[in-house]
């Protein structure tokens, strides 16, 4: 990937234009001056631009990943907010939320406000999620309202439960007064219990503690339970089961204030996956079973899913190296995302192109209130440029994060991001 300024004027030309607000396809030229959308129609003309051929490529809006582990401050050895940015650009991503398990954690309007400092001046737009609760330990609420002042844009104590029934209530109650959406990691650590993977056939085929779907139902249906008699805003993040995606679904049909997340590699690989004890596949919550994979499949035609996130979760090699019982939970995925998620769900089952793009477009951003008037004359150019046919094997050469924990090296991907630009800069991916 190259990383350039982008020049006074640039055109993109002859692509075709998906736009996920009007839900739109067309071919046209993009016309941009300074950093911003000028033009947007057939055959633009223009001397001293830079032209870039987008002939058989899709432009659309730069896609949006509410869930990402950046691990600054503290584990800059496993990703910086520079690094993760690059491979936010790799993945065709132009806006990033962060998760606040840092070392320390985001839990105070200080350190929100130095995640923004120091993003400043980064090519993608970075939102820091701010912590629930004080050291994330569960029990103390943090100053929600500062936070919020300070630019948090939601809040989590992401990486660990709420396991408090009543923490988690008044925590939805705030939320729900600063009208920001509260995401809670949904697994219920008793019933995890020291699982580290899936519980199932595979699990006893491998002599591995199991972790079963009810240690995520059980979590949800609290939150759901929750968030509806508080009329509040909350966000079911990395949903990894069919029983947790059917109580989604069920409850939105009353609750306007539901909205949820699914993982590409949640719909990409089953336990199966895991016999051969990759460690890159140990997640949390675990890959799980075929039909819970076909049950996501399922939700997302039925519109439970609003969003794909990746839970890019950066950790070293050495970590990763180790035992599976050792090794940390967690996987890459930014770069990966768009080859990933556009195999499964428009090659292999036959999702409209359209609503995958709304999924990593305009929807994440609606429920953080980002703007979406992206394909606008005057707006900041935050766009992607894509092939989405191109079919390849995908290897270290595509990754940009300082990590390489991804399970997909040497699979077969469908989906290619050429150029990603955003804050005035154009990363030449391919
Ligand atoms: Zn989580």
């Amino acid at each position: 990937m190259k990383l350039e300024k982008l020049s006074a004027s640039t055109i993109l030309r002859n692509g075709t234009i998906i736009d996920p607000v009007a839900e739109k396809q067309f071919k046209a030229d993009v016309l941009i001056e300074d950093g911003r959308i000028a033009g947007i129609g057939g055959q633009i003309n223009h001397e001293d631009a830079k032209s870039i051929d987008c002939s058989g490529l899709i432009i659309t809006h730069g896609f949006c990943d509410l869930h990402v582990h950046f691990r600054e401050p503290g584990r800059e050895d496993k990703e910086t907010l520079a690094t993760g940015s690059r491979a936010a650009l790799a993945g065709g991503f132009t806006r990033v939320c962060v998760m606040p398990n840092t070392d320390p954690p985001i839990d105070t309007p200080e350190a929100v406000a130095n995640i923004i400092d120091k993003a400043r001046e980064l090519p993608v737009h970075i939102h820091p999620i701010g912590a629930v609760t004080h050291q994330q330990q569960g029990r103390q609420l943090t100053e929600m309202g500062s936070m919020r002042d300070s630019g948090s844009v939601a809040f989590s104590d992401d990486g660990l439960p709420i396991t408090n029934g009543s923490v988690m209530r008044m925590a939805l109650e705030y939320g729900g007064m600063l009208n920001v959406p509260v995401i809670n990691h949904a697994e219920d650590i008793d019933l995890r219990n020291d699982g580290l993977m899936n519980e199932g056939a595979v699990s006893t085929r491998l002599g591995l503690p199991g972790n079963p779907a009810a240690a995520e139902i059980n979590m949800v249906h609290r939150d759901l339970e929750l968030a509806r008699t508080t009329s509040t805003r909350l966000h079911v993040p990395h949903v990894s089961t069919a029983g947790a995606a059917r109580l989604i679904g069920d409850l939105k049909k009353q609750h306007d204030g539901i909205s949820a997340e699914v993982t590409p590699h949640h719909l990409f690989f089953n336990d199966e996956d895991l016999l051969g004890f990759d460690t890159n596949l140990k997640v949390a919550p675990p890959i799980r079973s075929e039909a819970d994979r076909q049950g996501l499949i399922t939700a997302i035609r039925q519109g439970v899913f609003e969003c794909i996130a990746t839970d890019h979760a950066p950790h070293t090699t050495e970590e990763k190296e180790g035992t599976f019982d050792l090794a940390p939970f967690g996987m890459i995925g930014l770069e990966s995302c768009f080859g990933a998620v556009n195999r499964i769900l428009v090659n292999e089952n036959d999702l409209p192109l359209m609503e995958l793009i709304k999924m990593l477009t305009v929807n994440p951003r609606n429920i953080m209130g980002f703007d979406n008037d992206l394909l606008t004359v005057g707006e900041a150019a935050e766009l992607v440029v894509v092939d989405t046919g191109a079919e390849y094997e995908f290897s270290r050469a595509h990754i940009q994060s300082k990590s390489v924990n991804s399970p997909y090296l040497g699979r077969q991907l469908t989906g290619k991001i050429h150029y990603t630009i955003s804050k005035g800069n154009l990363a030449v991916v391919q």
